[in-house]
């Protein structure tokens, strides 16, 4: 049986860095554990929490029940032909290390998303995106252990239901799986995504001249590391909010009285309005209050200068909500989860 910790501060396992105990806390690094603490009847009434590497949740109380932290490590090569290959990785594998495992053996797909905070187990979660390129783009299916009966059960990329920043694990089939690994499917043939600007000025201020998955990657390393606050200096969970995506009439009306807005069109003639430039142009940008505030390069990030509690930060993203509906009238979603 795997240790079972109790009142344990898991302040250290979360990139905002806030203060928070848990009742208990276990850990788990294969499916013989994960299966033990299932079987246990009575830890099994409490409620349960899994976790990655903490870089998109905000505690704002303590939690009141089990924090199962997955550390299942592993890569491996599943199937390859001349053009594709088939990886498994161990949900308990940091996201970066496995794009960088990616990018070493020439393996196309997710150069793209290196440098994103967190473990491979919860990509899946909220089908993580950046420049252009979505995990939904090189996933190919996931295991996963049903907490209700401890089976294990592979879905398969359409059982996922992937959407912008959601899954079916976000939503229909919440707190009801632990992913414990993915399978990726990527190219020996790279087709580059550069359709996001700041990575083609990046390439040319780098001098690349012959695009490779590696000089992607490193530009949007530079890019990432000049732009968004390290979590290991200042605490945050990244952009705080979702992109909004309203209706083409909403939008017509919103241009004609904020013709400097940014904004996408999307394939459903949806738009796709950037949340940081909403609350960048009602001042919020920069802004603090004691140890907590908006990051001075990136209006959508939420930080923690140090010592600020969860629920400080929470109710400043409350008021921000607020104003840009008072002035927008749009709503504003979190992308973070809330405990
Ligand atoms: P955690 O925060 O530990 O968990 C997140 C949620 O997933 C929780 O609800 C948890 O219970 C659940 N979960 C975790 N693992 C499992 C599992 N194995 N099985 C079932 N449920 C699980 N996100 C992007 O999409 N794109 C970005 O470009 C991006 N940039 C970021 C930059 C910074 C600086 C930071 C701090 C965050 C950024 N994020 C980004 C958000 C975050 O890194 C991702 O959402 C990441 O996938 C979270 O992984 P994690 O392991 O830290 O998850
Ligand atoms: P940015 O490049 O300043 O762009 C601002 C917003 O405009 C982004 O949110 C992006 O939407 C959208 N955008 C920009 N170029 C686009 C294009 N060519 N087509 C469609 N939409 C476009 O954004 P940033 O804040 O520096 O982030 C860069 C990338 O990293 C983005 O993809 C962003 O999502 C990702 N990122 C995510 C998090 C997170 O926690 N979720 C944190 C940091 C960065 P999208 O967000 O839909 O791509």
């Amino acid at each position: 049986m795997i240790a079972i910790e109790k009142n344990k501060s898991i302040k250290k396992y979360t990139t905002f860095g806030v203060p928070v105990l848990t009742k208990y806390f276990a850990q788990f690094s294969d499916l013989e554990e994960l299966k033990s603490v299932l079987s246990d009847k009575k830890l099994m009434k409490e409620e349960l929490l899994i976790l990655g590497g903490g870089s998109n949740l905000l505690f704002t109380k303590n939690f009141e029940g089990l924090v199962l932290k997955n550390n299942i490590k592993g890569i491996s090569i599943e199937e390859e032909n001349d053009s594709e290959v088939l990886i498994r990785s161990g949900a308990g594998e940091n996201w970066h290390d496995f794009v960088m495992y990616c990018v070493d053996n020439d393996f196309a797909g997710v150069e793209n998303l290196s440098l994103i905070p967190g473990n491979v187990g919860a990509s899946p979660m909220q089908n993580i995106g950046a420049y252009g390129v979505e995990i939904k783009d090189v996933f190919h299916s996931l295991e996963a252990i049903e907490i209700k009966t401890g089976k294990l059960r592979i879905f398969n990329k359409e059982e996922c239901n992937f959407g912008y920043r959601e899954s079916v694990f976000k939503n229909s089939q919440k707190n009801e799986f632990i992913i414990t690994s993915v399978v990726f499917k990527l190219y020996k043939t790279p087709t580059f995504n550069v359709s996001y600007g700041a990575i083609g000025s990046e390439l040319k201020k780098m001098k690349v001249e012959n695009i490779t998955i590696k000089a992607i990657s490193d530009a949007v390393i530079n890019i990432r590391q000049r732009k968004l606050p390290d979590p290991k200096k200042i605490g945050n969970a990244g952009s705080f909010f979702k992109n909004p995506v309203i209706s083409a009439e909403q939008f017509e009306d919103l241009k004609l009285r904020f013709p400097q807005m940014s904004y996408y069109k999307l394939p459903s003639g949806e738009m796709k309005i950037a949340a940081g430039w909403l609350i960048d142009y009602l001042g919020w940008k920069g802004t603090r209050k004691g140890d907590y505030g908006v990051h001075k390069n990136q209006a959508l990030v939420l930080v923690n200068y140090g010592e600020s509690e969860g629920k400080d930060i929470y109710d400043l993203s409350s008021l921000i909500m607020k104003s840009v509906l008072k002035n927008f009238q749009i709503t504003l979603e979190r992308e973070v989860n809330i405990f």
